[in-house]
């Protein structure tokens, strides 16, 4: 689909028309010449906007719904070849189904994604215990000023995730364009981050490291499509040996407190390299059939350093079978783009909407033209 990536903003409504295999890092720089920027997407700029309303993704902004909230329209080749407008208003269903659908019902050909303006922020850090982790999300992010919201937490062994640090991006409307930061922080980012692979005095140093770089960039300004225009570089693994894997467990507020103390116990259980943790909020998708947001949720996204052996891959699927029970003994879920190590049951249990979704998969799809793994492992 790379090639469908045309691009229009129409300035009157502010809407994007874009086509479903742009990648965030044309539509930004895009634009970014009409000092607009995306309402909703992920951490990095990776991505096509088709496979990000598919998986429906989120990101840093605190308190909104996934990306299937920020689209107005799309339009959709169906099993039949037809080609299909679909809304809020128009096809409804079959709206809610694509998104979040991972291409089972069709192709989407383009979106209408709803855009915000490229305000300026500055950066203010808070170093917290991790027992304090939700209120202190929340109390700094109902200031309607903080547009963009993370926080990871401490996965140095010595002090394994007592210790976290939440980073906000504040609206400040005394900021002039000239104070924006010139300063790249990724190549810093990166030689301090994989040092840290297989490595627990680099996991220490990484720690160490955060801290003062999160007293450096504190105050400093950014703006919105600074923030969002950076490449998963900083995190990619080059040596051939290894795979990074990520997960993502979503766990209702009132559980978070409860599902860091089973991770402090559970992972060092488990012979596997935890690189990172990153914990922000998404409300609950009004939007989509196969929801992983059921209710406010808070998104916990664990990257690992795997070997590629088969040992090392039975591992990861052990804890990652572990990690989901535990997530849904919460009322949790686990996100669906990542490695298929659910059990069908689990995957049931996690998505009650699943039996449903696959009967409207054979409605709209009888002759099953769109699959992939995940359907053939999972219907
Ligand atoms: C390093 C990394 C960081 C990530 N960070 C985040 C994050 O911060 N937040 C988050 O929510 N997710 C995150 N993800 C997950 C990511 O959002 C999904 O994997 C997303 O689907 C990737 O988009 P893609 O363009 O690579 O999609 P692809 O992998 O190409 O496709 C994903 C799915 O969408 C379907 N699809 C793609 N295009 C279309 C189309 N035009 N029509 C119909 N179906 C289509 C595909 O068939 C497939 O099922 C991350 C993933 C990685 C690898």
């Amino acid at each position: 689909m790379l090639d469908f990536n045309y691009k229009q903003l129409d300035t009157s409504t502010n809407f994007l028309t874009v086509g479903a295999g742009a990648l965030w890092a044309d539509i930004i720089p895009y634009l970014d010449k009409y000092n607009r920027s995306v309402y909703v997407m992920q951490t990095n700029n990776s991505f096509t906007v088709g496979g990000s309303v598919s998986a429906n993704c989120h990101g840093w902004q605190p308190n909104t719904q996934p990306i299937a909230s920020t689209v107005e329209s799309f339009r959709l080749i169906n099993a039949n070849g037809e080609l299909l407008t679909c809304s809020r208003y128009e096809n409804q269903q079959l709206f809610s189904l694509v998104l979040g659908g991972y291409g089972l019902f069709g192709i989407i050909l383009d979106l209408k994604l709803k855009t915000v303006p490229n305000e300026l922020y500055k950066c203010k850090q808070y170093i917290i215990n991790s027992s304090d982790y939700v209120n202190e999300f929340l109390r700094v992010t109902t200031d309607k000023n903080v547009r963009m919201a993370y926080g990871r937490i401490n996965i140095n062994p010595q002090n394994f995730m007592n210790e976290s640090i939440i980073s906000t991006f504040v609206i400040d409307t005394n900021i002039k364009k000239e104070d924006i930061s010139k300063t790249s922080f990724t190549k810093l980012r990166r030689t301090v981050f994989r040092s840290s692979v297989n490595s627990n005095y680099g996991k220490n140093l990484r720690w160490r490291a955060e801290k003062i770089t999160a007293r450096l960039i504190s105050k400093k300004v950014f703006s919105r499509n600074q923030l969002l225009n950076e490449s998963v570089e900083v995190f990619q693994n080059t040596d051939p040996r290894y795979t990074d894997i990520l997960h993502e467990y979503f766990i209702p507020k009132d559980s978070v407190n409860q599902f860091i103390e089973l991770l402090k116990t559970v992972i060092p259980k488990y012979d596997v390299d935890l690189l990172n943790i990153t914990v922000r909020n998404v409300m609950k998708d009004e939007s989509t059939f196969l929801k992983y947001a059921n209710t406010d949720v808070f998104g916990f996204v664990m990257l690992f350093s795997q070997q590629r052996t088969a040992a090392a891959e039975k591992e990861m699927e052990r804890l990652t079978k572990t990690l989901i029970n535990e997530a849904v003994s919460l009322k949790g879920t686990y996100y669906l783009p990542y490695r298929l190590h659910a059990s069908k049951e689990q995957f049931n249990i996690a998505y009650p909407q699943a039996a449903a979704f696959f009967s409207l998969k054979l409605k709209y799809d009888p002759q099953e033209i769109f699959q992939n793994s995940f359907y053939l492992k999972y219907k």
